[in-house]
């Protein structure tokens, strides 16, 4: 039978690829488009990482490796949790994947049967509710405000969990609102996981771009029960400007790492190894590279920011990490602009991209209809005439 698996059919197409089509459509008709729906840090990748990808080349390190990492890799990693994070882990506790979502996916696949409950906030990254689909896992989503920085409480959480929770994700700092939880909801978070014996799936790729002066801390760097039941999932891809290389990583329970690596062994096998010559490099050399990108973007941030003040009936909570501010348009909806009402963020990054000449991501694929999100991976010039742009179209 010529049929297709459900598998494929369970999962949404992706809610932003009308929008970027018609951004490229209008590109290719030569319109200048300013475009804030970058997923990805807009700087090259820094020189030592590359040298280190050719010498890998040139050396012939270009075979099959371990599947779940290289040794030399995998001790990178080890070191720099226990430099940045405070956390011990044997070589056998990390796994490195083809970027961190797949990081993402091999973990719910390999710690979820079907009905499994996963607890995790919205707005979320799109990825989250489609990979734990695809483990025939239940995504469970918070619903939380910009009134508790997009962060789900210790109550939410609580009142969610089941007999059925698999898994609570955190992603903090997040993609799509740029805010981070606090040491001490995160400390009552690894509380009830523990009491409740739920995993708890830490997702902190954008760890070392955070502002403010603000310190990252993992929620398993709280006492070794919680280590015992977290996956903490961090790569290389927006740290050091490598989203094209595919690695990621993930520390954790032995058992279920051992479990992962298994699945990953017959499916993509190890990540490619040049690129985990050049992970290596990355992590283990100067992270100078690192804080120079990091200042660009907190201007970047104190920028677009400031320019969300000036725009009437627009909101937002201001990003302590992440290169995203997710401001609030509804205030704006209902409106009828040149014949059409706008009903939703579908509608408004539409209004905004035929009329202003401006590309955003609709908040709807987040599961948050009343925002759009804005990448301020992008220059300050282009920031500054983007949001003349949409102030003189929301203004009409
Ligand atoms: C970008 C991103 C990832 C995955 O990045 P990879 O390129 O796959 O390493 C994971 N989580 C969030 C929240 C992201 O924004």
């Amino acid at each position: 039978m010529l049929s297709f698996a459900q598998r494929g059919e369970k999962v949404a197409p992706s809610s932003t690829l009308a929008i970027t089509a018609k951004i490229n459509a209008m590109l290719a008709e030569g319109i200048d488009i300013v475009k804030f729906g970058a997923g990805e840090p807009d700087f090259d990748t820094p020189d030592y990482i590359k040298d280190a990808a050719i010498a890998a080349i040139h050396d012939g390190f270009t075979k099959y490796t371990p599947a779940a990492g290289t040794p030399q890799l995998k001790a990178a990693i080890i070191e720099k949790f226990k430099k940045d994070n405070g956390l011990t882990y044997k070589p056998s506790q990390i796994i490195v994947s083809c970027g961190a979502k797949h990081s993402i996916y091999n973990i719910l696949q390999a710690i979820c049967n079907p009905g499994d409950e996963v607890i995790f906030a919205a707005p979320y990254w799109v990825s989250y509710p489609e990979i734990v689909t695809l483990a025939d896992g239940s995504p469970v989503v918070i619903e939380t405000s910009a009134a508790q920085n997009f962060c789900m409480t210790p109550e939410q959480i609580e009142k969610a969990i089941t007999n059925n929770t698999k898994a609570i994700i955190i992603n903090s700092p997040s993609n799509p609102t740029g805010t981070i939880y606090d040491t001490d909801t995160l400390r009552q978070i690894a509380e009830i996981a523990v009491k409740h014996r739920s995993y708890v799936i830490s997702d902190e790729i954008y760890e070392s771009l955070l502002y403010d002066n603000l310190k990252h801390q993992s929620i398993a760097s709280f006492s070794d029960e919680i280590q015992e039941i977290t996956f903490v999932v961090n790569g290389v891809s927006k740290a050091y400007s490598m989203t094209g290389w595919r690695i990621g990583y993930t520390a954790g329970p032995e058992k279920a790492i051992s479990a992962m690596s298994r699945i990953q062994s017959h499916s993509t096998s190890n990540p490619t190894s040049i690129a985990q010559k050049a992970a290596h490099a990355a992590i283990s050399g100067s992270q100078s590279a690192v804080d120079e990108m990091r200042q660009a973007f907190e201007e970047r941030r104190d920028v677009i920011s400031q320019r969300f003040d000036e725009i009437e009936g627009i909101t937002y909570v201001k990003p302590q990490g992440a290169f995203y501010i997710f401001p609030d348009f509804s205030a704006h909806y209902g409106r009828t602009i040149h014949g059409k009402t706008i009903h939703g963020s579908m509608d408004m990054a539409a209004y905004l991209l035929e009329d202003a000449k401006v590309g955003v991501v609709p908040g709807n694929g987040f599961g948050a209809d009343k925002h759009l999100r804005f990448s301020f991976a992008a220059s300050l010039e282009d920031i500054n005439r983007g949001l003349d742009r949409i102030k003189d179209g929301l203004g009409r």
